[in-house]
């Protein structure tokens, strides 16, 4: 019987293996003593698995890794994952932003019937099991692991994912081993991060929210981009799904600038209708029309030099264009992007020229496939890097 090993026991390589099982004598070779541990983090240990909508939607939300996995998508969509998991027992909830959680929101479900379902199937999961080289020898793959043992398999795949949150296990080493194989790694770099921010002044604020804030991106004095999503207001600067989406296409020295009014273009016209129709209030009753917490109108009041307790019939001209441009039309400048140690993904990785996207079998060395985060490949939050690791795991488990 055919041999298959897959090195890394993520949700990519756990998927890999059941699916290979089901034909081939298959071990499942992991460094860490457990299976899954970002898994276990993901959704901040609630898993978000999945996002709704048709499978087509999914590919415009891995910039332009979305042609690739084309083939891997449509042969795992998100509803054959949900069923593959329901028919076993787990109910999922979709929320209104489209995240699709299981109900329990606990991750270590979702990682429990993984390894159960490995299990059941004869995979063979070997922990501990670090491998540090990988060698094609008469047509068989040669893996060396820490304290020197060989293996020798007919097939390999390599599904180790990134190097983000290295604490986990995936710390980049299975790009050297797809070197050793031959191929291209293109540059990883952080992604889905955070941003810090020049002698950020809203540090005192770290942990407000802001549901669905515009966003523009300044690049040099001119706009580049604008997006719309929830932001979270760190210790150091900006984090939340909008920064983190947006962080592809942000470089530090960049500006970025929240419409913490919530108010878009009409800002201006709101402010002068509303402090004409409650002259006699004071200006924190602005608050009400304000999108952002009270907690931030306060400071930004306070960081604009207005008294909250100002009548509005004395908001002057002057002081109107400084309260709606500190609320809307602040630059905070990124000093740097949070690193591998916070991103919930890695950009970068074995390069897609390189691998058949129809089988995620490499190009140059057959017999080896690709799994998972350690393709050049990354997603949208929301679900979509899971899905990634799912589909392409199960495209070449079954393929090899
Ligand atoms: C904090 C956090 C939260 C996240 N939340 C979500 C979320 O809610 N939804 C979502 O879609 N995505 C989320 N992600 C991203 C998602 O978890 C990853 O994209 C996904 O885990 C990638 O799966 P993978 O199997 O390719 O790699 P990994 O999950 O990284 O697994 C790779 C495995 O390979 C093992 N390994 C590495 N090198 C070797 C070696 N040489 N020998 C043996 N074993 C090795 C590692 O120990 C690891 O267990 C989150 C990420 C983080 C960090």
């Amino acid at each position: 019987m055919k041999t298959i090993a897959v090195v890394g026991a993520g949700p990519a390589g756990l998927f890999a293996s059941l699916h290979a099982a089901e034909r081939a004598r298959t071990v499942l070779l992991e460094k860490m003593p457990s299976a899954g541990k970002k898994l276990l983090l993901s959704g901040s240990g609630q898993c978000n698995i999945t996002h709704s909508g048709e499978t087509k939607s999914f590919l415009s939300r891995y910039g332009d890794a979305g042609r690739f996995l084309r083939g891997a998508l449509y042969y795992l969509p998100p509803e054959k994952l949900l069923s593959f998991f329901g028919t076993r027992g787990i109910a999922f909830s979709r929320e209104a932003s489209g995240k699709i959680f299981p109900e329990s929101r606990r991750a270590a479900d979702i990682l429990d019937l993984l390894t159960r379902e490995a299990a059941k199937q004869g995979v063979d999961l070997v922990t501990r099991a670090d491998v540090r080289e990988a060698a094609v020898e008469g047509g068989r793959f040669r893996l060396r692991q820490n304290g020197g043992e060989i293996r020798i398999f007919d097939r390999l795949i390599l599904a180790a994912g990134g190097c983000s949150w290295p604490g986990t296990g995936s710390d980049g080493s299975g790009f050297a081993l797809a070197a050793q194989l031959g191929h291209s790694i293109v540059a990883p770099r952080p992604a889905l991060t955070d941003v810090e921010i020049e002698n950020f002044p809203l540090t005192g604020l770290a942990g407000v929210s802001l549901p669905r804030c515009g966003l523009t991106l300044r690049r040099q004095g001119r706009v580049i981009r604008r997006f719309e999503g929830d932001l979270l207001i760190t210790h150091r600067g900006f984090s939340g799904p909008v920064i983190l989406d947006a962080s592809r296409g942000l470089e530090a020295s960049d500006e970025l600038v929240p419409d913490f009014s919530g108010l878009g273009e009409a800002a201006e016209e709101r402010v002068i209708a509303w402090s004409s129709a409650h002259a006699r209030r004071q200006l924190s009753s602005l608050f009400r029309i304000l999108a952002a917490p009270q907690e931030l109108c306060r400071a930004l009041l306070a960081a604009a030099n207005l008294p909250q307790s100002l009548p509005l019939a004395e908001l002057s001209r002057e002081k109107r264009k400084t309260l709606v441009g500190s609320f809307r039309d602040t630059g905070y400048r990124i000093s740097r992007l949070g690193g591998f140690e916070r991103a919930r993904v890695t950009a970068g990785g074995v390069s897609r020229e390189e691998i058949n996207p129809k089988t995620m079998e490499s190009r140059i060395c057959p017999g080896l496939f690709f799994a998972g985060e350690i393709v050049d490949v990354d997603g949208d939050t929301g679900g979509f890097n899971l899905q990634a690791a799912f589909s392409t795991g199960a495209l070449a488990g079954a393929s090899c």
